[in-house]
């Protein structure tokens, strides 16, 4: 997920600060801390569940250095957008990480289709080469029984697939809408009119998300009430870019009026 400074919440701000890589701020956001806890208990369970023959502090230790190659991997694909946005003379604030992922706080806005297309693209395609390499050295390992480490392979591998899968969601702010974005931005040449195509698309994922979660919390998931909250933050943010769009516009009618 990246975020433009112009477009979208910006409130989503690092309150623990852990480190500076090529230069780039990286840190948590104190939601950062649930997602990180439910994780590490969810993988607990997994494991335990496949492996009951595993002792309780190997099935604890795998699920915290999954979990920990989980956010390294999540923050290679918010690098990634970050340095494509540097290298295209877009300065990064930040890197936050939180409940619902990661998200890179990039200044200002692409200066053409071609930037903002590279830009959201390159995600997509880091996390599918770390999820690859990870099930390429899966398939070099398996032969005999599974092992704690084809085990943590396994799950990076599909986990990293399934977010590239997840983030081409053609839906603002999902790196699929700013793709979308782009092309249309290319093909119209009009930035605003892409803007509000994506963000509109965002709402509709957002509002599928929100009533899928709902309809399947009431249906006893409780992972309904996730699904749910991710569909809830999806319409706000593709709300607040469709808004702001409308607010360019009207500033600049109003200026051109005096
Ligand atoms: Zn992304």
């Amino acid at each position: 997920m990246t975020q433009t400074t112009r477009l979208g919440v910006n409130d989503l701000k690092t309150q623990i600060t852990l480190e500076k890589v090529f230069g780039i701020r990286i840190g948590l956001h104190y939601s950062w801390f649930l997602i990180a806890l439910l994780i590490v208990l969810s993988l607990s369970r997994d494991f335990r569940a496949s492996h009951p023959q595993w002792g309780s502090s190997l099935i604890l230790t795998l699920a915290i250095s999954t979990a920990v190659l989980f956010f390294v991997s999540l923050l290679l694909h918010e690098l990634s957008h970050s340095l494509v946005a540097r290298t295209r003379g877009l300065p990064v604030r930040e890197i936050t990480l939180f409940a619902l992922g990661g998200v890179s706080q990039i200044e200002g806005e692409a200066d053409s289709a071609k930037t903002e297309f590279w830009m959201a693209l390159v995600g997509p395609l880091t996390s599918v080469l770390i999820g690859s390499l990870a099930l390429e050295r899966l398939r070099s390992l398996v032969g005999g029984t599974l092992s704690p480490l084809t085990t943590v392979l396994a799950w990076l591998g599909y986990i990293n697939l399934g977010l590239a899968a997840f983030n081409m969601v053609p839906g603002y702010p999902l790196d699929g809408g700013r793709i979308l974005r782009a092309i249309i931005w290319w093909k119209t040449g009009v930035l605003d009119r892409a803007t509000r195509t994506a963000a509109k698309v965002g709402q509709a994922v957002g509002a599928a998300f929100t009533t899928t979660g709902v309809v399947e919390y009431f249906g006893g998931g409780l992972g309904g009430m996730w699904i749910a909250f991710i569909g809830w933050f999806f319409l706000q943010v593709a709300g607040v870019s469709y808004i702001e769009v409308g607010l360019r516009r009207r500033c600049k009618a109003s200026a051109s009026a005096m």
